[in-house]
């Protein structure tokens, strides 16, 4: 029987990953894509010789890749993804001009706890990763693994209790720090990571203290040619499978059925429409809700959610080698909990700002010309979003940005001791974004609180990308791509299978 067709709104991973494994399963389908690129936020910027990743510089997790790769007959290798292990994972930059190397290598990351710590500093740190080491296989196993549409689906679960209370929701990540270590600087190298996820170290669940463990034990790595590298291979699996990618067609609205409880397609700004049997939105989901179907209370609701933060990236080429920086960098705040709390209490800019630079040329020489450096740096914001004034505004003005990168070149040549940095940039490029990892995930916007997989009224209509379960981030979103194909697939047999039944009946009573 031919099976049903199905058209992705999106070209991000979301909809990358869905649309392979689906056309693997035999589905037709159609990636509707409104830039001249694939990849969403892992595409590249590239001049002169110079390449910029966008948005994810971090690889990690890179079991969900192999997954990935594996499930669709394959792998990284086959389709010439090469990782590069970035050591030390990254540095992080103090303002007292100390700094502190996070290591997966067990024994140069010792000395560091043990500087830092005293002596009881390693044995701390091991029980630290034994926490959230149960913190990471948990949420693999109930949140990635896992959709849940409702609260009774969630209460369903077997052992729910018990895992919820494994997973100490109600704690935060800087409160999971504070109880192992002493040192501040300890503390803070260990939660800066809630940003991964948009969100204070003070309001970031303690189960997110599962990013360190993963970076600790698995590390952080960088494909080869950028991220986009990884997306790019998914796409050619894809389309060897029969899927089709159209890019530059932007999508308008979602076709629904007459009684507007069954999706039935797209319309393009063109005004071209594309019928599918099946529609699937990679697109953020708020922005879904509110631009692609129909008003509706509960988009309305979506939109007075808190949101992550946002974001202004500068993207500079240098003209000098800098061997000062690694491949990642983490300059913190003096007044660490006050930066937090500018961006997520005030939405505002920090007057002292926590920043992240990443320089992949340090790690993979074709990012930049030989003797050369390419140099991203994300300074994350307040989000104008949930400034509470009624703003709609997605980037900060000019003369921000301009102060910010004064503040941010300050920084670095103080603390690296890179002399005079701004004379070496070439040329640059910034980019001020909004709300940059969609919804928050607090845990009210987490499990069965964040939007689900599937319409609930709207049959054949489901999310695979921003604000929907299961988060952020590019292996979770290769997950989010499984569960999603699985439901569609489930629903999609169901009904085919609910035809069947039904010709035979007809059959059987002729
Ligand atoms: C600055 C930044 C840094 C990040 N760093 C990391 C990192 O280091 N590691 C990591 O794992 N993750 C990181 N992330 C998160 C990661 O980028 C995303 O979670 C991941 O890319 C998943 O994207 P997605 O599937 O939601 O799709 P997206 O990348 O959001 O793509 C959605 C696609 O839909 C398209 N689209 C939207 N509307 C329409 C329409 N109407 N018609 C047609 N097409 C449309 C868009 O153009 C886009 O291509 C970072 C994100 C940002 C912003």
């Amino acid at each position: 029987m031919k099976k049903p067709s199905v058209v992705i709104v999106g070209a991000g991973t979301g909809g990358i990953a869905t649309a392979a494994r689906l056309a693997r399963d035999g589905f037709r389908v159609t990636v509707l894509e409104q830039h001249d690129f694939l990849g969403g936020r892992c595409s590249l910027q590239h001049r002169d010789g110079y390449r910029f990743d966008q948005g994810p510089s971090l690889l990690l997790m890179r079991e969900i890749f192999s997954e990935t790769f594996d499930d669709l007959g394959t792998s990284l290798e086959a389709e010439g993804v090469e990782l590069l292990q970035c050591d030390p994972n990254y540095c992080i930059w103090f303002s007292d001009h100390d700094t502190l190397e996070m290591s997966s290598n067990l024994s140069k990351l010792k000395r560091e706890v043990v500087r830092l710590e005293g002596p009881q500093g390693f044995s701390k740190l091991l029980d630290l990763l034994k926490e959230t080491g149960r913190y990471y296989d948990l949420t693999v196993q109930y949140v990635l693994r896992r959709h849940y549409p409702s609260l009774r689906a969630l209460l369903c679960q077997p052992n729910v209790f018990g895992m919820l209370l494994a997973m100490r929701p109600w704690t935060t990540m800087y409160g999971r720090a504070q109880h192992y270590f002493t040192s501040t600087k300890m503390r803070q190298a260990w939660t800066f990571a809630s940003m991964y996820m948009g969100m204070s170290p003070y309001e970031a669940p303690g189960t997110y203290a599962l990013l360190q463990c993963s970076e600790t034990v698995d590390g952080i790595w960088y494909p080869r040619g950028g991220f986009q590298r990884v997306l790019q291979a998914l796409a050619d699996i894809g389309q060897t499978q029969g899927v089709e990618y159209r890019l530059r067609s932007p999508v308008a609205r979602i076709l629904l059925s007459d009684d507007q409880h069954t999706a039935r397609g797209v319309r393009l700004h063109s005004g071209e429409e594309i019928l599918a049997d099946v529609v699937i939105v990679n697109a953020d989901l708020v922005y879904a809700y509110t631009h692609l179907l129909p008003p509706c209370p509960y988009a309305a609701a979506l939109t007075q959610r808190a949101t992550s933060c946002s974001s202004i990236s500068f993207f500079w080429a240098v003209d000098t080698p800098l061997p000062q920086l690694r491949p990642h960098n983490i300059f913190l705040a003096e007044h660490y909990r006050e930066s937090f709390d500018a961006i997520f209490i005030h939405h505002s800019i920090p007057a002292d700002p926590s920043f992240y630079v990443n320089v992949p040329s340090r790690i993979d020489p074709t990012a930049a010309p030989e003797g050369k450096e390419a140099l991203v740096v994300l300074v994350p914001v307040g989000s104008l979003r949930s400034s509470g004034e009624g703003s709609r505004q997605d980037e900060w003005g000019e003369e921000i940005v301009a102060h910010t990168r004064e503040l941010v070149l300050r920084t670095i040549e103080s603390r690296t001791g890179i002399r005079n940095l701004s004379a070496h940039i070439l040329h640059e490029n910034s980019i001020s974004c909004g709300a940059i990892l969609g919804l928050s995930h607090s845990f009210g916007n987490m499990l069965n609180f964040r939007p689900a997989m599937k319409h609930a009224s709207i049959s054949g209509l489901y999310f695979v990308g921003a604000s929907t379960h299961p988060g952020t981030g590019v292996p979770i979103w290769l997950t989010g791509a499984k569960l999603v194909a699985q439901l569609v697939k489930r629903d999609v047999d169901g009904g085919l299978n609910a035809v069947h039944a039904q010709t035979l009946l007809l059959v059987s009573l002729r």
